[in-house]
């Protein structure tokens, strides 16, 4: 199969204003006549759903939670990137351009970066029109902090709670069409499947949460931003509903399924504290702004914090890395955790921790300032750690947080499958093989407020759309496929609970494709996936029945999807013989330990056909070229 990425050629400054110029228009009359289903209520589909009805579509949108505003975006804590410049430090579009291409290890596309950037200014715009209470400095200038892979502060943030506000916005503005009668919202619905007609994506198949019902929506188009699947890996800090079944079904009616090994291990978060912990949570990455890395020089230094003299401590960080220091990228931080604690100078009982020190900026600022900037989040970790962050460095270690992997999806963010669309952290992203730190909120909603809404007219003016209803066969296949998977999971009976089933597949997953992986590793991982999904299926023991509110069994469809999606990570991590961002495989580094790629082998994104459960899947891959930022080894010292 061609991967047509449709990326605009030219000059990288004008390329998207061109695009769109040249992109076919659906007059306001003729808008009101197509209806789109939106699925996701996060910051990318909640924007997107607000945007279309304002434009005048008829959209259906939907999640699984009981308010769209409980979406996981609202978790987003630290900020949201955009190259303003407020700071008159050297911020500009090329620099945020420059930062994301180099930050994703050259393994992006440049046309969609060089866009992202370019909106990312527009967003705050937007933001700030709908009331986002963003953090301003005392002359009323929006506030900017430093995130990690960048030189200048160009993170807008409202304290450690940047997701909520910018998701309150992107709520309100769905609220208000939603009153307008312009979108009908279905809470508390998730969507078991995707209704492909003569090979385009015509509605989904849902089932109502709180009674079972299955049932079908047809629409002209579907858009599916569903999030991320981190939790593939049990532990991660996502938002315990997170999971991949909405792509995955469409993966599996032909969607190619990119970079699925693109995982983004957090270096900040709250160490892991026993067997039956079922989350983890992150500690924002605007602390490593102010808070200082470090562990003892010697090894089994088991003294408390304050007895170790500074000449005993090693600040890892800002001694191999002196130019970014502190605020290297997130794979850079999360790798040197693990080599120092791997080389027995981890701190706190398990040894898999690494302090977070503020004690030097609370003496320079006061404790005033740091409350002021992170009060909420060192609230947090005193709640789960038992610590006051103001007296003693927290304890942190690296934890499973994102994916830049996803659905494929072309300049206009479509997928392989016409009408599909998809947007958010669910599509393979403009991210590379690493995100920088405060950029997926600006992705997700440069997706959903600025591209989406211009790039899907061009398919509904292009595309001839028979109408189609219930009865067409397509539609009834899906419901009885939902209805047979659901009835499965409650008739296996079995004698673990899906959590049981859940937990050791992300063991394996963290073990084998976690923070570094080897082929040797990568193959022991996929012999057992398959042993670990046939006992989930005769194994699982999903209580209650499928006619009310039964999280076992949601958990149990999601989970079910989560064991197929990981052999296909592991397959892919195995397949790309190389380093880059957070893929580390341990046989390609340099002598100093840092990430080895091999551009003229693997610059490509890996994009994956569906051949069947358990069959090997067929890899299609878009070659990747740099006019402008070209490819080096990533240097932050
Ligand atoms: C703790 C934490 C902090 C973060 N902080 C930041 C930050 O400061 N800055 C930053 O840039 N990024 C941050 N991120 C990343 C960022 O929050 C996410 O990438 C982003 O919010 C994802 O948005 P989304 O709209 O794509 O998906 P989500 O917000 O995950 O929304 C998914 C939506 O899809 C719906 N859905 C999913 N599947 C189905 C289905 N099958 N049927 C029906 N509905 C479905 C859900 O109900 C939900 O409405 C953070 C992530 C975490 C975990």
């Amino acid at each position: 199969m061609e991967l047509d990425s449709k990326c605009p050629t030219g000059p990288i400054e004008t390329r998207w204003d061109r695009h769109c110029f040249q992109l076919k228009l659906v007059n306001p009359a003729n808008k009101r006549k197509h209806t789109i289903i939106v699925v996701g209520t996060g910051l990318a589909g909640g924007s997107a759903a607000a945007s279309l009805a304002e434009l005048g579509y008829n959209v259906k949108c939907f999640c699984f939670q009981d308010s769209p505003r409980r979406a996981h975006s609202i978790a987003a804590q630290g900020g949201i990137n955009a190259a303003k410049n407020y700071r008159n430090d050297g911020d500009s579009v090329y620099r945020l351009f420059y930062d994301t291409v180099k930050g994703g290890d050259f393994r992006s596309r440049e046309s969609n970066v060089y866009r992202l950037a370019q909106i990312s200014v527009n967003i705050i715009d937007q933001c700030v029109a709908q009331g986002v209470p963003f953090a301003r400095e005392y002359s009323g200038y929006l506030d900017n902090r430093s995130f990690g892979g960048a030189q200048v502060s160009r993170t807008f943030y409202a304290r450690g709670q940047t997701g909520q506000q910018l998701l309150l916005g992107a709520y309100q503005a769905l609220e208000r069409q939603i009153a307008a009668g312009q979108v009908e919202m279905h809470p508390r619905t998730e969507m078991l499947d995707l209704i492909a007609i003569d090979g385009k994506a015509r509605g989904i198949v849902t089932r109502d949460l709180l009674t079972g019902k299955i049932e079908s929506h047809l629409a002209d188009a579907v858009v599916l931003g569903t999030g991320g699947y981190g939790n593939a890996y049990y532990l991660s800090t996502n938002a315990k509903g997170s999971n991949a079944t909405a792509i995955w079904r469409a993966y599996k009616h032909g969607a190619l399924f990119a970079n699925p090994c693109f995982t983004q291990i957090h270096p900040t978060c709250i160490p892991v504290s026993g067997e039956y912990q079922s989350k983890l949570t992150l500690m924002s990455e605007s602390l490593r702004n102010d808070g200082r890395v470090w562990v003892p020089a010697k090894k089994g230094d088991k003294r408390a914090p304050s007895q170790i003299p500074e000449a005993e401590r090693d600040y890892y960080l800002e001694r191999k890395y002196p130019s970014f220091g502190n605020l290297v990228p997130r794979d850079v931080a999360s790798r040197n955790a693990k080599q120092v604690c791997d080389d027995g100078r981890g701190v706190g009982e398990s040894g898999l921790a690494v302090f977070l020190d503020f004690r030097d900026a609370t003496e320079r600022l006061g404790q005033h300032t740091i409350k002021e900037r992170y009060g909420n989040l060192f609230d947090m970790y005193e709640r789960i750690a038992g610590e006051d962050p103001y007296q003693v460095p927290m304890r942190i270690f690296p934890a499973m947080h994102y994916v830049m992997g996803g659905l494929w999806v072309d300049y206009n963010l479509m997928s392989t499958i016409p009408g599909l669309y998809v947007i958010g952290e669910a599509n393979f992203s403009d991210h590379g093989a690493n995100r920088l730190g405060a950029s997926a909120l600006m992705q997700g909603l440069a997706d959903g407020y600025f591209v989406l809404p211009n790039t899907i007219n061009d398919y509904l003016a292009s595309e001839k759309l028979e109408k189609v209803d219930a009865s067409h066969a397509a539609v009834r296949e899906a419901e009885s496929g939902v209805a047979a998977v659901t009835k499965r999971l409650l008739d296996a009976k079995g004698t673990r609970s899906v959590d049981s089933h859940h937990r050791e597949l992300g063991k394996l997953m963290w073990e084998y494709c976690g923070m570094s992986r080897t082929a040797g590793g990568l193959k022991h991982a996929l012999a057992k996936i398959p042993e670990l999904r046939e006992r989930f299926w005769s194994d699982v023991r999903v209580l209650g029945s499928g006619e009310d509110l039964n999280q076992s069994l949601e958990r149990a469809g999601r989970v079910a999807d989560f064991f197929e999606l990981a052999e296909l990570i592991c397959i892919d991590a195995l397949e790309r013989n190389e380093s880059c961002g957070g893929h580390f495989r341990e046989e390609y580094q340099t002598p100093e330990g840092e990430a080895q790629r091999d551009d003229r082998r693997y610059a490509y994104a890996a994009a994956w056909e569906f051949r069947g459960v358990g069959n090997a899947p067929a890899l299609h891959t878009e070659p990747l070229t740099f006019e402008y930022v070209h490819p080096a080894q990533r240097s932050y010292k």
